[in-house]
């Protein structure tokens, strides 16, 4: 898997600091298995993160956060992870330590375009969710009214930002308006951490706005 597009060093940090909100953290833990550039930078971060920590309070060093969150995905034996993503419908692409949320159903949310929500165990003002289109289709033109973040588990999208195939990270907010649009060969599943809402843009957009809820 060759990952092109990377969080920001900012979402890193804070990813590292713990002061993303759960869903927040779901969405870069799913990039952080899938590209070993970053678990890099977030070892080195909590490295420095832990030497202040030292300095300042000994007994409260935790260098090794991810090691420990990485070391929790990996319990289940491969044949019973593969048993539980069979039984849970999940793609392929998953991480195995979000396989362990509940997961609600999958329903239409545009033309061939459905989401499955995410029951996150906390309260997070972040909605996690899978968004599934199949190949070929381009979603309508929109931009966001808050932070998403999205990780492609399967297939690949375009959009002007780029290409973005499996373990990509996409990060959008209230300054991206784009239409992205499903490469062919294969459907595209990303996980999707997302705050506010989207607003479809254009006369087709605003026309169908009461039925493309997400
Ligand atoms: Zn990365």
């Amino acid at each position: 898997m060759s990952v092109v597009h990377h969080p920001d060093d900012e979402t890193l940090a804070a990813f590292s600091a713990g002061a993303l909100d759960l869903g927040q953290r779901i969405a870069v833990a799913t990039h952080l298995t899938a590209c070993a550039h970053c678990r890099d930078w977030v070892r080195a971060m909590e490295r420095v993160g832990g030497a202040l920590l030292a300095e300042a309070a000994p007994a409260a060093l935790a260098s090794d956060a991810l090691d420990r969150t990485l070391a929790r995905l990996d319990e289940p034996t491969p044949a019973v992870a593969a048993r539980a993503r069979t039984a849970k419908d999940l793609p392929s692409g998953l991480p195995r330590f979000v396989e362990s949320y509940r997961f609600g159903g999958w329903r239409w949310v545009a033309p061939r375009v459905s989401l499955r929500p995410i029951v996150l165990p906390e309260a997070s003002a972040t909605r996690v969710f899978l968004l599934k289109a199949p190949a070929g289709v381009g979603l309508l033109r929109h931009d966001h009214t808050g932070p998403e973040m999205t990780c492609v588990l399967t297939g690949a999208f375009r959009h002007e930002g780029g290409r973005y195939g499996p373990g990509d990270f996409d990060f959008g907010d209230d300054t991206v308006n784009h239409e992205p649009r499903v490469e062919e060969g294969e459907d595209c599943v990303c996980l999707v951490a997302m705050q506010g809402d989207l607003r479809w843009s254009g006369w087709l957009g605003r026309l169908a706005q009461p039925f493309l809820r997400l």
